[in-house]
């Protein structure tokens, strides 16, 4: 499954409707994702292989319009493989272990 097709079958939570950012674009995802800039690039590069480097994608999602978007959604729907709104998966469990010592 490439990327793209990864992004238009994840389900949107209803627990990720409130905490993610609008943008002032829509919440759905098939909407926000059809703005992301790898909609325009290779779609595998933003799943590197082990041993693959990520910065390439990463390169890519910088400046996209919805990288906030992007991001929150990995973190709320539990996305394990790939690169998210520049971030990869060991930057997400970070940012999800930073999050619960936030909150306790
Ligand atoms: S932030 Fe990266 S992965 Fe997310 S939509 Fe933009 S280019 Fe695609």
């Amino acid at each position: 499954m490439t990327a793209r097709q990864l992004h238009r079958v994840q389900p949107l939570r209803a627990s990720s409707r409130a905490a993610v950012p609008t943008l002032g674009l829509p919440l759905d995802p098939a909407p926000w994702m059809k703005h992301g800039h790898c909609a325009e690039t290779d779609p595998e590069a933003f799943f590197p292989e082990l041993g693959e480097r990520s910065e390439p994608a990463k390169r890519i999602c910088e400046g996209c319009p919805v990288i906030n978007l992007c991001r929150e959604y990995a973190l709320d729907n539990d996305i394990r493989f790939g690169v998210w709104g520049g971030w990869s998966e060991k930057q997400r469990i970070a940012e999800r272990r930073r999050r619960k010592q936030v909150a306790a």
